[in-house]
């Protein structure tokens, strides 16, 4: 260990204060006691310094030695990130296990990437081409999903004055030498490195319009999230959270998934690793892992690294983004990462705000979900961070500050509900405190790519639900009984809708990804019921003769009896409703 004047003066858990010298800058990244734990500078003041260490800080102690590195806490990125998982400062948790087993041991400060692994790389460019920011230099093949793209960083621009010879490089090794107008060399390589709590810059913002494709009906149709938006997912504990994070992740249409497991149960994490090794991508039938990273900060992990994880995701993201990669992160929970937040903040002695977070909760989460969208590359390409938070508020209590502070920066809201996941109805998202500002914007998406009937279906199955909800409201005064036929036909095709629609099992091998075809031809099928219905009764036929044909049952296994690459069987549907229809008439014809 380097001797230098930082001397470590006081530890409060995470947090270490260092006295000694004016040198340390804010959110410098420094190497603390004798073995050398990764921390950062969080406060200066003076003489001292305080700085938050990312490592258990056992055996720490007044006296010990702090070096500065003289830069912040940055991610090296480049080919290998996808298929790997890392911890919240990006450290290879494969490797670490490899060398000091199931715990991790401290100080150890591996680089993210395998040093010695070869790419097959092409070089893009040739000696005398000129290049500026954003120009694709190299190429590998990262997985056999995902082409690596190495580009120009933005701001540089200069002459090639040399360049490797196409075949295998590591990471380390230099690809290209540019001079710029000035005479100043740069070396290119397959890596960089980009400080994590900076935003990767891109060339502009494009409108976001056009959906992150789910395969969750409730979502795709009723609260849809833009490729490019930013949602969130709160409720209570085990109302699906997680697992809808998992749909997601499976079966979105994203290009790349970076996972965060952010202070849940380290458990989860590895049955996320078993079951995405396992799973292949449907576009592909590749291993889904060859398009994803993982970041794990189990609840048993130090605390601080958790609040930089965050950050590490997103610039992940952000980096296969400016590739022209549509990337979606999921953060599962934002709650446990605000409860970091808090506890770092007790810790430095700020006032505290409500229940006790600190009063710049609501501008780092700003700062965070600001980061997803919808871009044009500095290489002129088009790509997007769609971000999904779950938040896991206490008691399942939406009032509270992490929920109320993500609501105003997220514009797609999926409220979780701890009595429709009681009932086993999943996805648990709560038709009626949930909503989606993108639906409007993404429209003529869905007007050309689905058809113009998909927005009008949605919009009668919405209305027919809302109607639900207020009749409930009389019937758990009075009963269902008293109410009028047509009232009665409201509740019934609600439940159809409900049940038959809106509720998907993620076990079920057919009913977890369903395409937008099938989501409209399934509300298309509800609501020709519902009309043929409604005809019947205003000619004052009863609705419990249509029922006892058991057609509102049938509609509802649809989902499971249809495959998804034979929609030629929802013509048997169509005959099925028709014949109801018509032996209610007939039998009614001869009264
Ligand atoms: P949370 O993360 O909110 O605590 P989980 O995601 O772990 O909750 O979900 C708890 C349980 O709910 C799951 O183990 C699963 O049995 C059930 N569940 C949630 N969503 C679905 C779904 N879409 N289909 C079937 N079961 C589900
Ligand atoms: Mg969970």
């Amino acid at each position: 260990m380097i001797e230098s004047n930082y001397i470590i003066h006081g530890v409060n858990g995470p947090v270490v204060t260092v006295v000694g010298g004016r040198g340390l800058a804010m959110h410098e990244m420094v190497q603390v006691g004798t073995l050398g734990l990764t921390g950062e500078v969080v406060r200066v003041e003076g003489g001292t310094a305080v700085v938050q260490v990312y490592e258990d800080t056992t055996g720490l102690a007044p006296g010990q030695s702090v070096v500065p590195t003289g830069g912040p806490l940055c991610v090296e990125l480049g080919p290998g990130l996808l298929t790997n998982i890392f911890d919240g400062i990006a450290r290879p948790l494969r490797v670490i296990e490899e060398k000091s087993g199931p715990f991790i041991s401290r100080g150890l400060n591996l680089p993210a990437l395998d040093q010695e692994r070869q790419w097959n790389v092409t070089l893009a460019v040739r000696p005398g081409d000129a290049v500026q920011g954003g120009a694709l230099y190299a190429s590998c093949p990262e997985t056999t999903l995902i082409t690596h793209r190495c580009l120009v960083p933005a701001g540089l621009s200069g002459t090639v004055t040399w360049t490797a010879e196409n075949g295998p490089h590591t990471v380390k090794d230099p690809l290209v030498k540019l001079t710029d107008a000035r005479g100043r060399e740069s070396v290119l390589k397959l890596a960089c490195l980009w400080p994590v709590r900076r935003a990767r810059t891109f060339a502009s913002r494009l409108p976001a319009d056009r959906p992150l494709v789910t395969g969750q009906r409730v979502i795709d149709t009723l609260f849809p999230i833009a490729k490019g938006g930013a949602a969130a997912i709160p409720g209570p504990f085990g109302a699906g959270k997680t697992m809808t994070q998992h749909q997601l992740a499976k079966w979105s249409d994203a290009d790349i998934i970076v996972y965060l497991g952010c202070g849940e149960r380290g458990n989860e994490m590895t049955q996320v690793v078993d079951e995405f090794s396992q799973l292949l991508d449907p576009k592909s039938q590749q291993p889904l892992m060859n398009r994803t990273i993982l970041i794990a900060n189990t609840s048993n992990m130090p605390v601080a690294a958790r609040e930089a994880s965050v950050y590490t995701g997103m610039t992940m993201a952000e980096y296969y983004r400016d590739m022209g990669y549509h990337v979606a992160l999921m953060a599962d929970s934002t709650s446990r990462w605000a409860e970091a937040l808090r506890e770092i903040s007790g810790r430095l002695e700020e006032m505290p705000a409500e229940e006790g977070f600190p009063a710049y909760l609501s501008s780092r989460l700003a700062e965070f979900y600001e980061r997803a969208g919808y871009v044009k590359t500095w290489e002129g390409k088009e790509g997007s961070v769609t971000v999904i938070g779950a938040v896991s508020p206490q008691g399942g209590d939406f009032s509270e500050p992490v929920t109320q502070n993500t609501k105003r920066y997220v514009r797609a809201f999926w409220g979780l509900d701890r009595a429709l996941a009681y009932a086993r109805h999943f996805p648990s998202i709560n038709w009626m405190t949930s909503y989606s500002e993108y639906a409007d914007e993404l429209r003529p998406w869905y007007d050309k790519n689905v058809g113009p009937e998909f927005v009008p279906c949605r919009q009668r199955i919405v209305l027919l639900l809302h109607e639900e909800s207020k009749l409930m409201e009389i019937v758990k005064l009075i009963g269902s009984d008293v109410l009028p036929e047509d009232q009665k036909l409201t509740i019934e095709i609600a439940r159809t809708i409900r049940v038959g629609f809106l509720q998907q099992n993620a076990y079920h091998a057919v009913d977890t990804y369903v395409p937008l075809s099938k989501q409209l031809r399934m509300m298309q099928l509800i609501l020709r019921l519902y009309d043929g219905a409604k005809a019947q009764i205003e000619r004052t036929i009863p609705l419990s003769q249509l029922t006892a044909t058991g057609i509102f049952q049938e509609l509802t296994r649809m989902k499971y009896e249809v495959p998804n690459d034979q929609p030629e069987k929802f013509a048997g549907y169509e005959q099925k409703i028709d014949a109801a229809l018509e032996t209610v008439r007939a039998a009614n014809q001869e009264r």
